[in-house]
């Protein structure tokens, strides 16, 4: 599933690929994806605007339209975006096909069906469901230190299931929550509330370089929407990590044991002396 660095690559490289295109027709092969709106309308409502922007928040990808409105799509677990020539065949899943004023086509393919997409006026954006809940950006000035505090000290759960929750910190999946503890050489299953100022200080610091890390990458870790086999997100960004997936390897730091325990089919996992209790 992509975390949000992916995501932000994903939107980078629709910039660079369709930023400015007039859409000619859309056609949807998913009704689903779309739901309520029906493909006839969606059609009636896409055909001739211009593509004016392209942004992210949270994990919704937001394709800005001159006609003020913003097509908001989220991927969920294999939703991807594909830009075709006239000559490439139609991917397998290909749910969503917009026809672009320069002769190629903007593919959404989603394998598992779980991916949305909708249409709303630009100004009922920060209002749509799913965004609204959202927690600040982690870049942004409301993402403080303060902020933080504020919303660890509210809770009696677990910095790991806690972490994971959009509405509270926004960013972290499953990857990044387990690499941003490791950093802050804080235990996944501390209480939230229970944190020092100290260490929420240092946790600020460590979602916000992992995340910037993931982001920056290297230049492998651009994402080539060209390719109509598609590409695949583990493969694109694939690294070792500190101690995601490492389970039973030593630890970078110290050499001991990376130890994992499984929890409502997530897995967490963690340094038992850089990260003690
Ligand atoms: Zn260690």
């Amino acid at each position: 599933m992509p975390e949000l660095p992916e995501v932000e690559h994903v939107v980078r490289a629709l910039r660079r690929a369709v930023l400015g295109r007039q859409i000619l027709a859309a056609e949807i092969h998913l009704p689903k994806l779309i739901a309520p709106t029906s493909p006839s309308a969606l059609n009636r409502k896409l055909k001739g605007s211009r593509i004016s922007g392209l942004g992210r928040r949270g994990k919704f990808i937001l394709i800005e339209l001159d006609s003020g409105r913003v097509l908001v799509v989220h991927l969920r677990m294999t939703g991807q975006f594909l830009v075709l020539t006239s000559d490439d065949s139609l991917p397998p899943h290909a749910h969503a096909v917009f026809y672009l004023d320069d002769e190629r086509r903007l593919v959404f393919r989603d394998q598992r069906q779980f991916g949305v997409m909708r249409l709303v006026a630009n100004s009922r954006l920060s209002k749509t469901k799913g965004i609204i809940e959202l927690a600040p950006e982690p870049f942004s000035e409301d993402f403080s230190v303060g902020y933080l505090k504020e919303t660890l000290a509210r809770s009696r759960r677990t910095l790991k299931t806690l972490l994971l929750d959009q509405t509270k910190v926004l960013g972290l999946g499953n990857i990044y929550a387990a690499e941003a503890l490791f950093r802050a050489g804080i235990n996944p299953f501390k209480i939230t509330s229970e944190l020092s100022a100290r260490r929420v200080e240092r946790l600020h610091q460590a979602i916000r370089d992992v995340l910037r890390a993931a982001i920056s990458g290297n230049s492998t870790s651009r994402i080539n929407l060209e390719n109509p086999n598609g590409f695949s997100y583990g493969e694109a960004f694939g690294k070792v990590w500190q101690v995601y997936e490492r389970e039973g390897q030593a630890c970078f730091k110290c050499g001991a044991r990376i130890r994992r325990l499984t929890h409502g089919g997530r897995s967490t996992y963690w340094c038992p002396r850089c990260q003690r209790r």
